[in-house]
C-alpha cells in the first residue's frame, strides 16, 4: 500500500473531487481539497444518475447513496415523445428487491450528500491554481493569493475548463458540440410527475427533456441547435434568452412549464466535451472526472464516471507499493472505459442532430 503518510492535494471540490477526497480520507491519507470558489459549489439543475453511479458511490460509501436515495426521485419510466405531444415509447423501469435504483436528483442534494461525509477542514476555499511544478519526490501546486502547497500526488478534478490538465496534456480545445442547452427547476405538480423522465425527441433544431426531482419539481432542459459566433467561440455562456420562435416548437403544456420557470433558476451553456486523452498523469499529477474525460450529456455518465474515477483511483492506492505504480494502474484501467464514454456519448450527439 502506498504510505499513508503521502500527502495529497485534490484541486476542485466538484462531485468528482469531493467523492475521492471522502475515500482517501477513510483509508487514512492527509488529504487537502482546494476549490477556487468562496464556499461550496451547490449550483446547478437537476441530475439524472445512472445505476452504475449508485453503484459506485454504494461501494465506496453506502451513507452517501443512501441519502441521494433519501433526497431524489427513483426514476420509474422513460418516455419518448414527438414534437407533436404523441408517445413514441414509454419504458417502464422496475427493479429487483435492494437493486440499486437509477435516480433523478437536484445537484445540489448530491453536493450536499458528499459534502456532509467530508471533515470541513480539509476544504480551502478562495484557492484558485494558477500552476504546477513538480521534482522526483513532490508536486508543487501554486494559487492565485501566492499561496503554494507541496506533497506527494497533486490530483486534478476541476472540470472540463481544468488548470491542471494544461499541466499534463497542453492546449486541449472545447469541442462544440453544436447546441445551446437552457436548463432550469420548476414547482410542478401535474406535468411530469414522480419518477417520470420525458424526452422530446429531437426534430425541426430542438430537443428537450423533463424529469420529477422530488420536491413537488421538475428539471427540464431545452436545447437549440446553433452555430457560434466569432465572438462567442470558447465561451462556456452564451448571453442569450430562448429565442420564442424555438419553444413554440414544443406542445403547449411543455412549452407553459418551460415560460412559468422564474428567471433566476435557468441557467445557460453551450455544449462542449473535449477528444480522449492519451494520457491522464504525468509524473505525481493525474486527473479524474470532467478534467480527463468531459463528455456530452447523452448517455448521462458525467457524475457517474467521476465517481467511478474516485472509487478506482483509491483502490489503486489501497493495493500498489507506490504512487508511481498506482497512477499507471489506474491509467491502465480507466483510460480505455473513459474514451469508450466519450466517443459513444459524442457519436450519439451527433447521430441525433448535433454536429
Ligand atoms: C447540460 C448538462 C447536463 C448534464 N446532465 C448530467 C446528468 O444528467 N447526469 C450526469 O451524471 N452528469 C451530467 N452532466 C455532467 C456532470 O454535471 C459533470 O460530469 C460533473 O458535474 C463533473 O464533475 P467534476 O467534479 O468532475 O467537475 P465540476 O463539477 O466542474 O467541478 C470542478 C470544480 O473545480 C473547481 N475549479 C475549477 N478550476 C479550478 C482552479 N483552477 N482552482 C481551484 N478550483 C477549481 C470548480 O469551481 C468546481 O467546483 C451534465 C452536464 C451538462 C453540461
Amino acid at each position: 500500500m502506498v504510505s499513508l503518510n503521502s500527502r495529497i492535494g485534490i484541486i476542485g471540490a466538484g462531485t468528482s473531487g469531493v467523492y475521492l477526497a471522502i475515500l482517501l480520507i477513510d483509508q487514512g491519507f492527509q488529504v487537502t481539497l482546494f476549490e477556487k470558489s468562496p464556499q461550496p459549489r451547490t449550483d446547478g439543475c437537476g441530475i439524472l444518475i445512472v445505476q452504475a453511479g449508485m453503484k459506485a458511490l454504494h461501494q465506496g460509501n453506502p451513507e452517501i447513496s443512501q441519502k441521494i436515495i433519501n433526497s431524489g426521485d427513483p426514476v420509474k419510466l422513460f418516455e419518448f415523445r414527438n414534437l407533436r405531444g404523441g408517445v413514441i415509447n414509454s419504458e417502464p423501469i422496475t427493479y429487483e428487491e435492494n437493486e440499486l435504483p437509477g435516480m433523478l436528483v437536484h445537484r445540489k442534494a448530491i453536493l450536499e450528500a458528499l459534502l456532509d461525509e467530508l471533515p470541513p477542514d480539509c476544504i480551502r476555499f478562495n484557492a484558485e491554481l494558477v500552476s504546477i511544478a513538480q521534482t522526483e519526490h513532490s508536486a508543487i501546486a501554486h494559487f492565485k493569493d501566492g499561496s503554494h502547497w507541496e506533497g506527494d500526488l497533486l490530483i486534478g478534478a476541476d472540470g472540463i475548463v481544468s488548470q491542471v490538465r494544461q499541466f499534463i496534456v497542453p492546449d486541449v480545445e472545447l469541442f462544440y458540440l453544436g447546441d445551446i442547452v437552457w436548463r432550469g427547476i420548476v414547482e410542478d405538480h401535474s406535468f411530469c410527475l414522480e419518477g417520470n423522465f420525458f424526452v422530446y425527441v429531437r426534430g425541426r433544431g430542438i430537443y428537450a427533456n423533463f424529469f420529477h426531482i422530488s420536491g413537488g419539481r421538475t428539471h427540464w432542459g431545452f436545447f437549440i441547435e446553433k452555430d457560434r459566433a466569432d465572438f462567442e467561440v470558447g465561451k462556456l455562456q452564451p448571453n442569450v434568452t430562448i429565442p420564442p420562435q424555438e419553444l413554440a416548437k414544443l406542445p403547449d403544456d411543455a412549452r407553459n412549464l418551460i415560460q412559468s420557470t422564474h428567471l433566476e433558476n435557468i441557467v445557460c451553456r453551450f455544449s462542449y466535451d473535449i477528444d480522449p486523452l492519451p494520457k491522464i498523469y504525468d509524473g505525481r499529477v493525474i486527473l479524474i472526472g470532467d478534467a480527463a474525460h468531459a463528455k456530452s450529456p447523452t448517455r448521462a455518465r458525467g457524475m457517474t464516471s467521476g465517481w467511478e474515477d474516485g472509487l478506482s483511483l483509491s483502490q489503486h492506492l489501497r493495493e500498489s507499493a507506490n504512487i508511481a505504480e498506482a497512477l499507471e494502474n489506474f491509467q491502465t484501467e480507466r483510460l480505455p472505459i473513459v474514451h469508450e464514454y466519450q466517443r459513444t456519448s459524442r457519436q450519439i450527439s451527433q447521430r441525433i442532430g448535433r454536429r
